[in-house]
């Protein structure tokens, strides 16, 4: 069966996105992966632009800080009133619905995993200047997420990010299904080095392992690279879960990482 038809069959992960600049998102999603999977029925997103909610002439959708202070903040009249408008709409709104900002739920892979499960989807609502005013957070919103401990200008960044890493989640996107289940933290474990042609670069050798056509020592080798990568870059990823299991000990030990085992409090 083709993906195209395979498509026909399942049910899109629906995804809305509220911002003040829907052509940047819409932009964004209009090529490769998200591009695919919308042409394939897998995605459904809906892109609503914030400033549908403003009845002002200008369309202003910011006003002034109370207490004064730098910059704009998104005001909730125009806010509730686009969100609320798309939810009184035929298809209603995708719930639930999560703020975009920094002091927001952590958005990892484990959060992907939750979001692509759900059968509903969900929605997206950005934030730009000095951020939204609470009672968009406290009365409008189911939660809020943060891709990251640093400021962005405003929360389309981080809603295609979001959308992306969801949407290659959702079984069929990815043209082979294994390739999300081998990567970085699907495992709690970030991934093995990758190599392709020509076998030596400017002098550099591809690992001879990987040109033995010995899939389980490939196997192996893989195994103990994605393990010792992630002891020395991320060794809160394997404390996290649990450390190390004796026999994961035991394959670093034999690809020569004793001295790495050590370091990070192992007895060898
Ligand atoms: N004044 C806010 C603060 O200190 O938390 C930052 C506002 S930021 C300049 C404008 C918008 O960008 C936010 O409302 C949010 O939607 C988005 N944004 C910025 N950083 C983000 C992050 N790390 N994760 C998710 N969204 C972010």
């Amino acid at each position: 069966m083709t993906q195209a038809s395979s498509s026909t069959a399942a049910v899109a992960l629906r995804i809305e996105v509220f911002t003040i600049f829907p052509v940047a998102v819409e932009g964004y999603a209009d090529v490769s992966i998200l591009r695919r999977a919308r042409d394939a029925g897998l995605l459904d997103l809906r892109v609503h632009d914030l400033r549908q909610g403003a009845d002002d002439p200008h369309r202003s959708v910011d006003d002034a800080p109370f207490g004064g202070g730098a910059g704009m903040v998104l005001a909730p009249v125009p806010l509730f009133a686009a969100v609320e408008r798309v939810a009184a709409g035929a298809s209603g709104l995708a719930r639930p619905l999560f703020l975009l900002g920094p002091s927001g739920r952590p958005f990892d892979q484990r959060v992907a995993e939750e979001l692509a499960a759900r059968p509903d989807g969900f929605s997206l609502l950005c934030g730009r200047y000095e951020g939204v005013d609470q009672r968009v957070a406290d009365h409008l919103v189911d939660g809020e997420l943060s891709v990251g401990d640093y400021v962005l200008a405003g929360g389309e960044l981080a809603a295609l990010a979001v959308v992306e890493a969801v949407t290659r989640l959702v079984p069929g996107v990815l043209g082979n299904e294994a390739s999300a289940g081998d990567e970085s933290f699907s495992a709690g474990l970030l991934e093995y080095p990758q190599y392709t042609r020509p076998a030596t670069f400017r002098g550099w050798d591809v690992p001879e392992v990987l040109r033995s056509g010995d899939h389980g020592r490939i196997a192996r080798w893989r195994r103990a690279q994605s393990l010792a990568r992630t002891l020395r870059r991320r060794p809160d990823l394997v404390e996290a879960r649990g450390g190390l299991a004796p026999d994961e000990e035991e394959l670093l030990v034999e690809e020569g990482e004793v001295e790495l085992l050590r370091q990070h409090g192992y007895h060898w």
